[in-house]
């Protein structure tokens, strides 16, 4: 018939286009111009969300965003990982297999700023009996610069709006600034978004890597809650910004929760030809990493993205993306 002569020429011309090899791969649908423009793959970001089987499948995404180099795309490797394996038992891989995905890697040169989701959209199905599409997204920011602190804002703001659940990546510690930067950003992001009385977001994770005082306060999702609900207590002694800093995080986000990360040792952290391989990476970060995972994605937790209320498609959060991003240009 017609129908099938069409959808497998277009399969053909996108995976030949798009996939030479057919594999998924990531790819760059928002980048952040050195003139501080922004630029959507439009053509991409529809040939992933348009796909018959997905455009009308109500969609989870999931982010990761937070300053270069602190292992976000590590991360979210080991979530392609789980995805891939069906969640089943030893999702976390060989010891001696490299770890692929989106690309990581040591040194310290500049990587684009922008937003790369993974071509292949997971479908997965929720013990509710409702087949989800699951979109992951890593983002890349760079905070370091008053220009390149609005570049990275916008991407951050971009990003949790668009998601279901957003985790921010730090480094060792919940500091003032990351609390303020969190500010700032979902500040951007609430401005551009229609006033409701809901709260504008859905969930955020803290995720702190190389906690290192897991005598306070133990690593992982517990130790992680206790913490945080310290770190963002307001007192009525708090300076005053101290106060609405906390105040605005409450506001904007339906969850909020945090998980300690373990150190993953110094192979990780400084060997130039470390290629991700288990065998080398410390045993405490993987039996972290075996509860962070599962949390985050396992079926019965995947959240359906909501705006306004209202469970979203892949063709709605199309839409949604090409509105935000157009505030964004002025
Ligand atoms: P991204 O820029 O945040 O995406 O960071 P990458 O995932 O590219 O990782 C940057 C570097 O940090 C790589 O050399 C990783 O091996 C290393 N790395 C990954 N996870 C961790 C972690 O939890 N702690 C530390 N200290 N290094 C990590
Ligand atoms: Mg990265």
């Amino acid at each position: 018939s017609w129908g099938s002569f069409v959808d497998k020429h277009v399969f053909e011309w996108s995976s030949e286009d798009e996939e030479p090899d057919g594999k998924a791969r990531p790819v760059q649908v928002l980048v952040v111009k050195d003139d501080h423009t922004f630029e959507l793959d439009e053509a991409a970001l529809s040939r992933i969300l348009l796909a018959k089987d997905l455009r009308d499948r109500e969609i989870v995404a999931i982010s990761v965003a937070g300053a270069f180099r602190k292992g976000k795309s590590f991360l979210m490797d080991f979530m392609l990982r789980y995805m891939y394996s069906q969640a089943s038992e030893d999702w976390v891989g060989d010891p001696d297999e490299p770890l692929t995905g989106f690309s990581w890697r040591g040194g310290s040169e500049r990587e684009t700023t922008g937003i790369q989701i993974w071509s292949e959209v997971f479908l997965v199905d929720k013990p509710d009996g409702n087949k989800v599409a699951v979109l992951l997204m890593d983002t890349q920011g760079t905070f370091d610069s008053q220009s390149t602190l609005r570049d990275s804002a916008t991407v951050f703001a971009l990003s949790t709006m668009i998601s279901s659940m957003q985790v921010y990546n730090i480094s060792q510690n919940v500091q003032e600034d990351d609390l303020q930067h969190l500010q700032l950003f979902t500040e951007y992001g609430r401005l551009a978004m229609e006033e409701t009385f809901l709260k504008p977001f859905q969930s955020m994770i803290f995720l702190v890597r190389d906690w290192s005082f897991p005598y306070e306060f133990p690593y992982g999702q517990e130790g992680g809650m206790k913490f945080l609900e310290k770190r963002l207590k307001i007192s009525e002694n708090q300076h005053e910004e101290l106060q609405n800093v906390r105040k605005h995080i409450h506001s904007c986000f339906t969850n909020i929760s945090c998980f300690l990360m373990p150190h993953p040792g110094l192979k990780v952290a400084t060997n130039p030809h470390f290629d991700g391989r288990l065998k080398e990476i410390d045993s405490e970060f993987i039996g972290n990493l075996k509860v962070l995972v599962p949390w985050l994605l396992s079926p019965k937790n995947l959240d359906v993205k909501e705006i306004n209320g209202s469970k979203i498609t892949c063709r709605g959060l199309l839409e949604y993306f090409k509105a935000y991003i157009k505030i964004y240009q002025g």
